[in-house]
């Protein structure tokens, strides 16, 4: 995936004639543009930080008018033209049709300039915020295209307490992404940039493949029992074509027993019930089960529970954080966990911070607690070395 380019002076970064893939935002250094018409060389002029080349082909395939010369060392990022094409074809239907239609026109406008016209360069380094944006997010693309590439993205792994059994059982995989000029990006931003694109599908890979490491590192050193460990994907990822198989396969590969991965559906937008309630059928019935996440809050409501089987609920932070602000917050938190246990599900509380929350949970015969009482998302090698666990087991202990 090389969204990101390094030129050296003179070097080319594409040639007149060549299809068109990408387009490039400019980041550091300068391009020239040059075509050759007949037997006479024209500069189209050079183009500097902030501005694009080759936006046009990369939005109609057309090939390559004129070719793309460092003048001195330059630094580009890749605005893939599948990935443009997937925030298009989800974009608004109005807004699709008048990119089209400017897309013709300045075409046939360029069709009737002489050939030796040299055409303004398309600057999106501008003031408008909302521009800004976009190219904050193209850079922020490109960077995760980059820690996929270079492993730079680390999963960490936050401890489950089991309450009947007074011990860490369990943990959940939660990926981290630490920038040089940025420090550390919450998942909550990059993962719905990665969905917005076809990122998501290599992130998930990457976290399940760190997640699989852990948990055959963990049963060749012997522990028994193995503890389960909960992969977060949404419904976007869940669904995408080829997925389950995949799940299913590396599983297989490594040999764990039913339960030791879990999945946990988050979701931003409303389900698509059908195709997902296909790909929970294949992964449970090859030992993977499912986890409804942040229940009870946006958009994770009572009619996933309804539609969809899952063997474990997962009860967003806020109910936890204010179960002890008024009777009313109580009588929710006790509803819902009623329903839960109904429903045949085992209950996981999120957003566990105080002992007396956690014993109040017991009372109410919730099976898992997880959150800062127990433990933050640590590093792999606390898993491995059983720090995790035993730090979790204290810290519920209130020790
Ligand atoms: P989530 O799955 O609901 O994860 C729980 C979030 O709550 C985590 O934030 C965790 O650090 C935080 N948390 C845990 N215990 C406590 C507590 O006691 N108090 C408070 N205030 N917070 C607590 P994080 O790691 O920033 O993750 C945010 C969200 O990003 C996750 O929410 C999940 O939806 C998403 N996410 C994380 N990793 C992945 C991933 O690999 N794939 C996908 N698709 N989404 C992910
Ligand atoms: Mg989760
Ligand atoms: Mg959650």
């Amino acid at each position: 995936m090389a969204i990101r380019r390094e030129l050296f002076a003179g070097e080319v970064l594409y040639r007149q004639g060549e299809p068109s893939d990408c387009a490039w935002l400019v980041e550091r250094g300068s391009v020239e543009l040059v075509s050759v018409q007949g037997r006479r060389e024209i500069s189209h002029g050079l183009l500097g930080p902030g501005e694009l080349i080759g936006e046009l082909g990369m939005l109609d395939g057309a090939a390559r008018s004129a070719t793309a010369i460092a003048r001195g060392d330059a630094v580009l990022l890749a605005i893939e033209h599948d990935q443009f094409l997937d925030r298009l074809e989800s974009g608004d239907p109005i807004v699709r049709t008048l990119v089209a239609s400017l897309l013709r026109r300045t075409r046939s406008i360029i069709a009737s300039l002489p050939a030796d016209t040299a055409l303004p360069a398309e600057d999106v380094s501008v003031s408008d915020a909302t521009e800004r944006g976009g190219i904050q997010k193209i850079r922020l693309e490109a960077q995760l295209g980059d820690a996929l590439d270079t492993g730079t993205l680390e999963v960490r792994y936050q401890p489950l307490y089991d309450i009947p059994a007074g011990r860490v059982t369990s943990y959940e995989a939660l990926v981290r992404w630490e920038l040089p000029d940025r420090g550390t990006v919450s998942p909550a931003e990059f993962i719905k940039l990665a969905e917005e694109t076809s990122l998501i599908v290599p992130v998930g890979e990457y976290v399940l493949d760190r997640v699989l490491e852990v948990l055959t590192g963990l049963r060749d050193a012997g522990v028994d029992p193995l503890p389960s460990i909960a992969v977060n994907l949404s419904a976007k990822q869940l669904v995408e074509p080829g997925m389950a198989r995949q799940i299913v396969s590396r599983v297989e590969r490594a040999q764990l027993p039913p339960g030791a991965l879990k999945l946990e559906v988050t979701e931003s937008r409303m389900l698509d019930y059908a195709p997902v309630h296909a790909v929970m059928l294949h992964c449970r019935e090859h030992g993977v089960p499912f986890a409804l996440d942040d229940f009870g809050t946006g958009y994770s409501n009572l009619t996933h529970l309804y539609k969809l089987d899952f063997e474990f609920v997962k009860v967003d932070q806020a109910f936890a954080r204010h179960m002890f602000d008024s009777p009313r917050a109580m009588a929710l938190v006790e509803a819902i966990i009623a329903m839960a246990h109904g429903l045949g599900a085992e209950v996981i509380t999120e957003g566990v911070e105080t002992p007396r929350q956690l014993q109040h949970l017991r009372e109410l015969g919730v099976r898992y607690a997880q959150g800062y009482l127990i433990g933050q998302a640590q590093p792999a090698s606390a898993v491995l070395s059983g720090e995790a666990a035993r730090a979790g087991e204290a810290g519920a202990l209130g020790l």
